[in-house]
C-alpha cells in the first residue's frame, strides 16, 4: 500500500505525477520505486501515450477513494483525445476496461504513434510559470500528442527533452521534468497553421467526455460546399481527393500533409472520413484547420447547409416545364452531372421526360397553329435553347404548362 501519493496539478501528465512521487520517495533505484508504485507488476510501461494497465495498478496500491480512476484518466492521459471519435458506447466500454486494469491499446493507434527518437516535450514558458505557481515545473498532457507542436498557451514551439532511446528510457527509469535540463529560451517563430492545428488538438483534448461525431458530418459537407466537391458518372458525388491534397499541402506543407494522410489520399481514406470510421483524429483536425471550420461545428449535430441541394429543390420547386439540358445550363454543369447529383440526393427527375411516341395503338391527332416566319424561327430557337428537338413538342409543352396552371388555379 502506498502511504503518499501527489496530487495531480492541472491537466498534468500521469508519468509526470509517477515522476514527482519517485523524486519525493528520496530513493535513487528506480526498480525499487516501481515496485513501489506497480506491485509485482514492475515490467509495465509508464510513459506511455495512450494509458494502459498502470493507472489501475497504481490506484489499487492506494485506499480507496483517494484518487477517482476516471478522474485521472480523463483529465491526466490523452486518452480523451484518442477516444474522441469513438461512438459514446465504445469509448465507456474502453474506458471501463482501463479502470479494470484490462486496458489494451487499439491497434490502429498503435500503428500510428511516432517512434523512435519521440520523447516528452514541455514549453519553456510553462516551466518557467508552473515552477512560479508550484514550486516544481511538470508535464503537460496536450504537450505530448505528436500532432500539436505549438503551447496553446504561450504561443510557443514545444520542445523535447533530451533522452537516448527515449521508449525504452521513459518505460523503464523516471525523468521528472525539474531534473532534466530545458531550454529557458521559448521559440515565437510558429505559424498560423501549427498554432490553429494545437489549438484544435487541444480542443479535442478537452471537450466533455459524452462528446462524440453526431450522425450528420459538417466537415465532409463544408468540403463539398467549399468547392472541393466532384461528380463522376459512376459514383456520384465525391470529395475531389486529389484537389484536397493539394490544398492541404499549401496550407500545412506537404510534409505535414504526408506524415498525417501518407502519399495521397486513397478512396477508402475518404470514405473513412466521410463516415467517422477513421479514429484516429489527426486528420480530421488537419482538414478542419484548412476550413477554418469551429470544432462546434464539426461535433454539432444539427446539419449544415446543403447549397447544391437547396439550389436543386428551389429549381424542382419552382416548377415550368425545363429539360434536362435546361437544368444543366443552369446549374453549368453535364447532363449526366445533374442525374448523378438526383440520385446522390434520391430525388426524382422534376423537367419533363419527352415521351417518344406514347403508346403504338394510341390514334394520333394533329394540332396545326399558323405563326408568321419571323416568329417560328424565334420559338423554333427557343425550343432549341432549352433542349426539345422539335418546336412542335415545345409548343405542346406551354399548352400542357397553361392548362396544368389553370386546372391549379
Ligand atoms: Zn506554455
Amino acid at each position: 500500500m502506498l502511504t503518499w501519493f501527489p496530487s495531480p496539478y492541472p491537466d498534468e501528465l500521469f508519468y509526470s505525477v509517477l515522476c514527482r512521487y519517485y523524486l519525493s520517495s528520496g530513493i535513487k533505484e528506480h526498480n525499487i520505486v516501481k515496485r513501489l508504485l506497480f506491485g509485482n507488476r514492475v515490467g509495465i510501461k509508464m510513459a506511455t501515450l495512450y494509458p494502459n494497465a498502470a493507472v489501475h495498478a497504481v490506484l489499487s496500491q492506494l485506499p480507496e477513494g483517494v484518487f477517482d480512476g476516471h478522474n485521472v484518466i480523463l483529465h491526466h492521459t490523452p486518452f480523451l483525445y484518442y477516444a474522441r471519435m469513438y461512438p459514446q458506447q465504445e469509448r465507456e466500454a474502453l474506458l471501463d476496461d482501463l479502470l479494470q486494469g484490462r486496458g489494451k491499446t487499439p491497434t490502429h493507434l498503435w500503428r500510428t504513434f511516432p517512434k523512435g527518437d519521440y520523447a516528452l516535450r514541455y514549453c519553456p514558458l510553462c516551466v518557467q510559470e508552473d515552477t512560479q505557481i508550484y514550486g516544481e515545473p511538470y508535464y503537460h498532457v496536450e504537450h505530448q500528442i505528436p500532432l500539436s507542436s505549438v503551447c496553446v498557451r504561450h504561443r510557443c514551439r514545444l520542445k523535447q527533452i533530451a533522452v537516448d532511446n527515449p521508449r525504452l528510457a521513459l518505460n523503464n527509469n523516471f525523468y521528472p521534468l525539474g531534473t532534466v535540463e530545458t531550454a529557458r529560451e521559448p521559440d515565437m517563430d510558429v505559424t498560423p497553421a501549427e498554432l490553429r492545428v494545437s489549438e484544435l488538438v487541444w480542443e479535442y483534448w478537452k471537450l466533455p467526455a459524452s462528446i462524440s461525431p453526431p450522425a450528420c458530418n459538417n466537415l465532409y459537407q463544408t468540403l463539398l460546399n467549399g468547392g472541393y466537391m466532384t461528380i463522376a458518372r459512376q459514383t456520384g458525388l465525391n470529395v475531389d481527393r486529389a484537389k484536397l491534397y493539394a490544398a492541404l499541402c499549401d496550407y500545412h506543407g506537404a510534409e505535414t500533409v504526408a506524415k498525417g494522410f501518407g502519399a495521397s489520399i486513397t478512396t477508402s481514406m475518404m470514405n473513412r472520413i466521410k463516415t467517422w470510421e477513421q479514429l484516429l483524429p489527426d486528420r480530421y483536425i488537419l482538414i478542419q484547420t484548412m476550413l477554418d471550420l469551429p470544432t462546434n461545428t464539426v461535433f454539432d449535430p444539427k446539419p449544415i447547409r446543403d447549397k447544391l441541394r437547396e439550389k436543386i429543390g428551389r429549381m424542382a420547386g419552382q416548377g415550368g416545364f425545363h429539360t434536362l439540358r435546361q437544368v444543366a445550363g443552369k446549374l453549368h454543369l453535364k447532363q449526366y452531372e445533374v442525374n448523378a447529383i438526383l440520385r446522390y440526393y434520391n430525388m426524382a427527375p422534376f423537367w419533363r421526360e419527352e415521351i417518344p411516341g406514347k403508346s403504338q395503338t394510341a390514334r394520333k391527332g394533329i394540332l396545326r397553329c399558323t405563326v408568321d416566319e419571323e416568329e417560328l424561327e424565334h420559338i423554333r430557337q427557343y425550343s432549341q435553347e432549352m433542349g426539345y428537338h422539335c418546336a412542335g413538342s415545345f409548343a405542346l409543352d406551354c399548352i400542357r404548362f397553361v392548362m396544368e396552371q389553370a386546372s391549379r388555379e
